[in-house]
């Protein structure tokens, strides 16, 4: 691996950036990032996670145009539009949208990707997936490296995701080797922050809410499995660096720092001042969970020289705000 940095651009303003499942927790983010630099941001979503109040907060600025529309269908009509970047986020992404809408998360990360990456190729557009970490499955190597194939179950409760984003990188790198399109991969690990939907199911927000409002916090299982936690701003970051780097192969994004379950809600519990008690309980959602994951953030660090920073403490009183926001 050598050491090669980002070539970022000089001016933002010349330049437009598409993004797909602009509605939702990190794409609004991303959106917002860039209209912050003073770039167009083209956004379509079809709300079928996707929250229309995060639209309502890009639409203060001017240059942000918004389509809703539903990628699995149809692209808006860009004919004399520029587009030089285009962000593939368009993806439902909990494990309650996995039981729920299972056949939309397949369509819209297969039909939906190649519409993308069509349109990458037509508009000569650099293109960036945001893949998962999903795609290791229940790992069998720890940490998780990007060389790693993964240990996926094709027919288990999360196969809807894991090996749709499967296919995604697989048509992504296929466009690239047949077509040239100039592309990314990202695969992101477990992220956090402001604008998740408090009642997502994941565990971020279920255990902070439930701790605001002192109420038991519900580990599943015995709350040894692990998870490393990405604050969205670190994230975003990330995901731009790989957009501005030169490597087409998939790169790990997220924060390394590992917890288990058990001790995640126990600094919920403290940081945020609560007098809940944990519970563990037997859910449906364990069956398939991953019992480790933390990412090997090597080649990130090597490659692009961005390296997460905000703390756990920092980041989950940053939530915290935002969800006490909503009561
Ligand atoms: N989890 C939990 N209680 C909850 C929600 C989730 O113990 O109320 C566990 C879940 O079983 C998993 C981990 O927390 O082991 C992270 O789950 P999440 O849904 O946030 O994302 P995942 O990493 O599984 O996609």
């Amino acid at each position: 691996m050598t050491n090669t940095t980002c070539r970022f651009p000089e001016n933002y303003e010349s330049l437009t950036f598409f993004v797909a499942g602009a509605a939702g927790f990190i794409p609004s983010h991303l959106c917002e990032y860039y209209l912050e630099k003073g770039a167009k941001v083209i956004g379509v979503d079809n709300f079928i996670t996707g929250s229309p109040s995060n639209i309502e907060l890009l639409s203060k600025y001017k240059n942000f145009e918004f389509h809703e529309m539903d990628i699995t269908q149809k692209l808006p009509s860009l004919d004399k539009t520029k587009i030089d970047f285009i962000y593939s986020l368009a993806s439902p992404a909990s494990p309650i949208d996995f039981s729920q809408i299972p056949l939309e998360i397949m369509r819209v990360n297969s039909e939906g990707v190649w519409r993308l990456l069509l349109l990458a190729q037509q508009k000569g557009a650099r293109f960036l997936e945001a893949s998962t970490s999903e795609v290791y499955g229940d790992p069998e190597i720890h940490p998780q490296v990007e060389s790693y194939w993964g240990n996926v179950n094709p027919i288990g409760p999360r196969s809807c995701y894991d090996e749709s984003k499967r296919f995604a990188e697989a048509l992504t790198t296929s466009f690239h080797k047949k077509f040239k399109v100039d592309t990314r991969i990202v695969r992101i690990f477990n992220t956090y922050g402001p604008r998740m939907r408090p009642n997502d199911g994941r565990m971020i927000p279920n255990f902070i809410n439930q701790a605001l409002k002192n109420q038991e916090i519900t580990v599943y299982g015995d709350g040894a499995q692990t998870r490393s936690f990405c604050y969205i701003s670190d994230l975003i970051e990330s995901m731009h660096h790989v957009m501005f780097s030169s490597d087409h192969m998939p790169f790990n994004i997220g924060n390394s720092g590992e917890y288990t379950v058990r001790e995640a809600a126990e600094v919920i519990v403290k940081y945020l001042k609560s007098s809940s008690k944990i519970t563990f309980i037997d859910h449906h959602l364990l069956e398939d969970d991953p019992k480790m994951r933390r990412p090997d953030l090597t080649k990130l660090v090597t490659l692009t020289g961005y390296r997460a920073s905000v703390s756990f403490e920092e980041g989950l009183i940053k939530t915290a705000d935002f969800f006490r926001s909503l009561f």
